[in-house]
């Protein structure tokens, strides 16, 4: 055992793995996943097309027929490129590893997707957490005067920011790319469930690239993520993706799902119309605070003390969400719940509804 002491780095000794809890027969509202299941009919189809794959073969390296359908139906313009990742988890791992020079630095706002801090410390870098505002906005002043002090390497703002949920000020996103000397990664993981996008910022900056996943539209299971931008930068990232990192499922899966993508769209409208519901249902909760979301999650803080009661109480209903108290100072007694289908947040809504009241008795 001591040498497994003496030979992995301490950071990594000091880690805990990425949590994943046991959701075997719970509902489950913990992980942005997309609900719904595909029409049998569509199901059929694609099984029809997995059937068909040459399975002794690698797959195509390059992805080029998948990359092309992304960029058609995300509206990529010619001029940029995309690269494929396992997950936008292994982009972020990508853009790590490729900055990864001694002393070099990743930033992020916080709280923010842990992966970004969880990445910087596998890959040796620094990592900079900058606190957002109390109303989980952008601290402009305290995001320049940590890039003026560390001029990071990496900064990676998610919009909508998870787990918050909301979008930030334009003009403040703008002065950090404008600050800032090194990449700045838009990470538009939710940009299913918002108007806005930042495709645009391609344009006008030469250090920014857009990452995005099919993760949160239905397709969670297939892992595949996504960054676009200028071939310069992509260009490098290629050079340390593994080979064959897409797999063969994967891809033919992604490009059924797709030409098929009235289908998801259609789920994706359901959940933003259900978002509007859940928050007001939520609101009605007496006591508790809802933050205002464009994703497929909504943040709510409950009276003080009673986050982690109610998350073990619905865990114990069967329902699974997540509870963020304790995992950074500006989510005392906040709790993220994923927006489900019509019924499944009712039933969400009714076991809180008999949780609030039961403690209000007590
Ligand atoms: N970015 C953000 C902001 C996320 O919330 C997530 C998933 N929770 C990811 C990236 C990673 O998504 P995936 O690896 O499934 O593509």
């Amino acid at each position: 055992m001591s040498r497994v002491k003496k030979l992995i780095r301490q950071e990594i000794l000091d880690l805990s793995a990425y949590p994943v809890p046991n959701a075997s027969g719970m509902l489950k509202l913990d992980a942005m996943e997309n609900p719904y299941s595909w029409p049998l009919v569509a199901k059929e189809s694609w099984a029809d097309l997995l059937k068909e794959l040459p399975l002794n073969r690698y797959p195509d390296a390059g992805a080029e027929q998948l990359r092309e359908a992304l960029k058609e139906s995300m509206g990529v313009s010619d001029q940029y490129d995309i690269l494929l990742g396992n997950g936008s988890d292994e982009i972020i791992q990508l853009l790590a590893m490729a900055m990864a020079k001694p002393g070099a630095t990743i930033l992020a706002p916080e709280p923010g997707f842990v992966m970004y801090k969880m990445i910087a410390t596998f890959c040796g870098l620094n990592y900079i957490g900058v606190p957002l505002t109390e109303r989980f906005e952008l601290d402009e002043a305290a995001m320049m005067a940590a890039i003026k002090t560390s001029q990071p390497e990496l900064i990676f703002l998610a919009q909508p920011n998870n787990p918050t949920g909301n979008l930030w000020d334009e003009k403040a996103i703008k002065n950090i790319i404008e600050a800032s000397e090194g990449l700045v990664v838009l990470d538009e993981a939710y940009t299913a469930f918002t108007d806005a996008d930042h495709l645009a910022l391609l344009d006008q900056y030469e250090n920014v690239l857009v990452m995005r996943t099919l993760s949160k539209v239905g397709l969670a299971g297939l892992r595949l993520g996504l960054i676009i931008g200028r071939s310069e930068w992509l260009d490098e990232l290629d050079k340390i993706r593994l080979p064959y990192n897409i797999n063969m499922l994967t891809q033919a899966s992604a490009l059924f799902a797709l030409e098929n993508y009235d289908m998801l769209m259609v789920q994706t409208e359901q959940i933003r119309v259900d978002r509007v519901v859940l928050t007001e249902d939520l609101m009605a909760l007496s006591g508790v605070e809802v933050f205002p979301s464009e994703a497929n999650f909504v943040l709510i803080r409950t009276p003080e003390g009673m986050a982690r009661n109610w998350f073990e109480e619905l865990k114990e209903k069967g329902i699974l969400i997540k509870c963020l108290d304790g995992g950074h100072p500006l989510l005392t007694n906040c709790l993220r719940i994923t927006v489900g289908t019509t019924s499944q947040n009712e039933r969400l809504v009714a076991a809180l509804n008999e949780i609030s009241n039961s403690g209000v008795v007590q």
